[in-house]
């Protein structure tokens, strides 16, 4: 079960959708056609137009804006006091630093009437149109209204979309109300609002990226205001899909410390409303009133292409299976969280961070413009921030399933502790894992790094990745990281 698109309007008019009023003013013919408008797009379009600049490029999106990023909206954006910052979509980067969230200004995207006869060439966005269809052997594109686009060479990047659970399925429209799928822009338009109001209790539903970043931003946020911020998931720990156990424990500790009440080995059963408030029944009768409720339990790649276009879905993995070059079929093209692709050195994946669609959809874009594709080489890292004590990197196979070594600084007198796997007995409550770094291995081999609270370092870790190698000494190694 999955939720359909997004229930509320945006209330900023400057960034509506201008949909081309019919679809005859999108070009019919076009070198390249990239459908989706995230950040794989983006980073698509940019690499076309830096090894050919006079490239037409069209983009189709669904999404009433030009393509932005998501990481802020979890994180960063929800710290600002600056209310026309927030206005603008604009976050405060590391050095204080204002950024839009959106990758590129309006002005950058031509309209698609002009696409044919720009010279130089440019990448024009027909905002709210669906492809509806492809026709891979015709190299064409269908839209909602039957218009036929002929593409030279195509890029599917078309994202994915909240997953939902049983809980929250068929909700009568007053509680439906105070239920956020959080995931895009109006999602985060509405928090801010309803937090801004004064509300009083937040529930967030979901132990991993987005509910974990959610629970200690608008704890951070509501501090000082009354807000209460809970949250709810099945699993032991935050976090427990990339951490080691004990390194989740001490990650719910402190995300407690940052005020969440973070509730583990727990599920929601019903929702529904008492007076003003929705009431959160959990499976162990337990009941949570909340002003607004945010449902974070992960994402699913949007196929719905897939079947009417005779494109292959990954059964276990889902998304579109694409070669190591990431391309589906003859000239078309998947890139983002919606691609499963073969990893020469890891094997079939799909991941879904922002800077996996970054380095999926330059690597489409560079072979689009190529006679011979290159394959994925480039590992992708990704990266979180828990409250003032965890800000975490990580790179290739970051599966707790594997077994890990973790090495810390431990005092201040350069003194290193190893953690081996999920190790219990270490689990004394003064523990600090305040820096370290933790090694996943597959037959001995590193596959797999976190690098906890320390910074500037993801060279050395894709370089150690990149050697696929076994090492006796996994304390030398962890030198490189100047851990003390
Ligand atoms: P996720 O896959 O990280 O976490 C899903 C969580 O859903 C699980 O940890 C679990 O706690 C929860 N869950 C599953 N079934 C549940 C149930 N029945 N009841 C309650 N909880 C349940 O997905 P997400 O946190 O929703 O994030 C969505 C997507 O956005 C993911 O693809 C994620 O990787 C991405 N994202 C990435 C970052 C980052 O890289 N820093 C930040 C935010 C979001």
């Amino acid at each position: 079960p999955v939720v359909k698109g997004t229930k509320r309007k945006s209330k900023r008019p400057q960034i509506i959708a201008k949909k081309p009023s019919a679809s005859a003013d999108i070009p019919d013919d076009v070198p390249y056609l990239l459908i989706g408008g995230g950040a794989a797009t983006f980073s698509a379009f940019r690499a076309i137009k830096l090894a050919d600049p006079q490239a037409k490029v069209l983009v189709i999106t669904n999404e009433p804006y030009t393509p932005y990023m998501r990481p802020p909206l979890s994180k960063e954006m929800f710290s600002s006091t600056d209310r026309q910052m927030v206005q603008n979509m604009e976050f405060k980067q590391t050095d204080g630093s204002p950024r839009s969230i959106f990758f590129e200004d309006e002005t950058y995207y031509l309209p698609c009437t002009r696409l044919k006869e720009e010279e130089n060439g440019g990448v024009a966005l027909a905002q709210g149109w669906t492809v509806k269809k492809l026709e891979v052997t015709k190299k064409t594109a269908i839209l909602e209204d039957g218009k036929e686009i002929k593409y030279g060479k195509c890029l599917l990047a078309v994202g994915s979309k909240p997953k939902n659970i049983a809980a929250f399925e068929d909700l009568t429209p007053d509680v439906d109300e105070r239920v956020t799928f959080y995931r895009g822009i109006f999602d985060f338009e509405e928090l801010d609002e309803i937090v801004t109001n004064g509300a009083k209790s937040i529930v967030i539903v979901g132990g991993g990226f987005l509910g974990s970043e959610l629970a200690c931003s608008l704890a951070k946020r509501g501090r000082g205001a009354g807000l209460s911020v809970t949250q709810i998931f099945p699993e032991k720990n935050n976090m427990s899909k990339v951490l080691p156990e004990y390194l989740g424990r001490w990650t719910m500790k402190m995300i407690r410390n940052e005020g969440v009440q973070v509730l583990p080995d727990s599920k929601v059963d019903q929702v529904y409303m008492v007076k003003d408030q929705i009431q959160v029944l959990l499976c162990d009768g337990k009941v949570i009133p909340a002003d607004q409720v945010v449902v974070a339990v992960g994402a699913e790649p949007n196929t719905e292409l897939a079947k009417i276009s005779n494109l292959e879905v990954d059964e276990s993995l889902g998304g579109f299976v694409a070669n190591a070059e990431l391309e589906a079929r003859t000239d078309l093209y998947v890139a983002g969280d919606c691609v499963c692709f073969y990893d020469e050195t890891y094997g079939r994946r799909r991941i879904e961070h922002h800077d996996n669609a970054i380095v999926s959809g330059r690597l489409a874009g560079e072979n689009m413009v190529k006679e011979v594709g290159n394959p994925y080489k480039e590992q992708a890292i990704f990266w979180s921030d828990l409250g003032p004590n965890i800000s975490f990197e990580a790179i290739g196979l970051v599966d707790p399933s594997l077994p890990t070594v973790g090495i810390y600084a431990k005092t201040e007198e350069e003194d290193v502790e190893e953690v081996m796997g999920d190790d219990e007995e270490k689990d004394d409550p003064n523990e600090k894992y305040t820096k370290g770094v933790v090694f996943y291995l597959k037959d001995d081999i590193v596959v797999g790094i976190v690098l906890w609270n320390v910074l500037n370092k993801l060279n050395i870790a894709k370089h150690i990745l990149k050697q696929s190698k076994k090492y006796d000494d996994l304390n030398e190694l962890a030198k490189l990281f100047s851990l003390h």
